[in-house]
């Protein structure tokens, strides 16, 4: 009906009388899918053998015809079912919905379920609805559409944890290693951002009379995890990974520990003949990385070295941007191509000839840093070694999660957050089919 007004409304338009016969076949052509996915799901329906699809006991008191219609890419389709008795469950089943993907839906195909999870996982529900409806004909309301894909996510959160425990008990990895002929390092990333929730629903008015704003940041614990040697270049000189994990959870460092780990055993840490933590100085990172993976080395991201480097030279030179230029530039390159050790060892002379004061402090304060440090600042080793010196991985996959979920006026509720971000997560780790296998490519009775 829909695509039969929208061709009259194109018609409006007579120096483009194409779009109006194109706008009717399509319409044809749209009903004419729909019709063959209404047979393929009502044959694939009529070969479900009567079977409890929870306990696999056999039905009784079989009674068929059961109408269900649901939305599909195409269109409203009506499939009939049979209906069985579970002795053992003590409950009424439809065998065929297991098989169709149909048990726990709102009324909406597999198909349209995963359109709805994939779109709200990358934009606005709002919008999510709008450009569901542009595509594909399929209307879905955005409450309903936010609901769908929180229902996804929160399934897809229980598949994480599955799959995350198979992981770590040695059981298939998901991502086939092909053999490994040259030994390889893994190098693991990780990072947090921050999100604005709403916390206290149903408080505001209260709160706010209170002085209270009910808007909360919270930690997105982020990581990344990937072979050295599925790193190389562009043609364009720009560096790039072939294979890599991803992980983003709500779960706080603990969340972010397990999941990690379990993703790295699946890229092949078991395998791997070193691996190394690359990250900026936070000290939940370093702690996790001990915990975790203690056989890592650890590796202080080269441009938060230099920032502190530069804290130093601020201290110094105040505003003077060229001065601190020319102290900080053969700095910056000893750090990198000599030794860190005789990086600081300058600055404690520095520190020495300092008169006591807020400068001295200051320099003082870093000198500290860099010290702790020290061991995680091997970056003529690293370099040698082809590794990266730097954190840039992890920050461009929080700037592209950001991107996502730190839009203006975009509140969330940590429950939303974690299943958007679990499935945000399964497409980037190329893990989607495992989380909608009804729906492989080539299956009509799916659309
Ligand atoms: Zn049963």
């Amino acid at each position: 009906m829909n695509a039969i007004c929208s061709s009259a409304k194109l018609g409006k338009w007579p120096e483009n009388p194409s779009s109006e016969a194109l706008g009717v076949s399509a319409a044809q052509s749209r009903e004419l899918l729909r019709q063959a996915t209404e047979k393929a799901a009502q044959e694939k329906a009529d070969v479900v053998p009567p079977v409890c699809p929870l306990c696999h006991q056999p039905l009784s008191r079989l009674s068929a015809d059961h109408g269900r219609t649901f939305e599909s890419k195409f269109g409203p389709i009506t499939v009939r079912r049979t209906r069985g008795y579970c002795r053992r469950c003590r409950k009424w089943r439809f065998a065929a919905d297991a098989v169709l993907g149909l048990e726990e839906t709102a009324g909406y195909s597999p198909r349209v379920q995963e359109m709805a999870a994939l779109l709200a996982s990358k934009m606005p529900v709002g919008e999510a609805s709008a450009v569901l409806e542009h595509l594909t004909g399929v209307k879905m309301p955005r409450a309903t559409l936010d609901r769908e894909a929180r229902r996804q996510g929160e399934r897809a959160q229980r598949l994480r944890k599955k799959l995350d425990e198979q992981a770590c008990r040695g059981l298939q990895p998901a991502v086939q290693q092909e053999l490994v002929l040259e030994p390889y390092q893994m190098i693991i990333q990780m990072d947090a951002w921050n999100i604005r929730e709403r916390d206290d629903w149903g408080q505001t008015g209260k709160m706010r009379q209170a002085g209270q704003e009910p808007e909360r940041w919270h930690w997105v614990y982020t990581g990344t995890c990937f072979r050295l040697d599925q790193r190389g270049k562009t043609a364009g000189g720009r560096p790039m990974i072939s294979q890599r994990g991803f992980v983003a959870t709500r779960e706080g460092i603990d969340g972010l520990r397990e999941q990690l780990h379990a993703e790295a055993l699946r890229r092949g840490l078991g395998q791997a003949a070193g691996a190394l933590v690359i990250a900026d100085g936070a000290v939940w990172i370093w702690r996790l990385a001990d915990d975790r993976f203690a056989q890592a080395r650890q590796r202080l991201d080269f441009y938060h070295a230099v920032q502190h480097l530069a804290a130093v030279g601020r201290a110094i030179y105040g505003e003077d941007k060229d001065k601190l230029k020319s102290w900080l530039r053969p700095l910056v390159k000893q750090l990198k191509n000599e030794s860190s050790i005789k990086v600081i060892q300058q600055l404690e002379d520095i520190l020495a000839s300092l008169p006591a004061g807020a400068p001295a402090q200051a320099v003082a304060k870093e000198v500290d840093y860099l010290r702790e440090h020290q061991d995680r600042m091997d970056y003529r080793a690293g370099g040698r070694r082809g590794e990266p010196i730097g954190s840039g991985a992890i920050e461009s996959t929080c700037r592209q999660t950001q991107c996502r979920f730190k839009r203006p006026g975009q509140y969330w509720s940590q429950q939303g957050d974690e299943a958007l971000l679990c499935l945000e997560i399964f497409w980037r780790n190329e893990r989607w089919h495992l989380l909608f296998p009804h729906n492989r490519p080539i299956d009509p009775s799916k659309n």
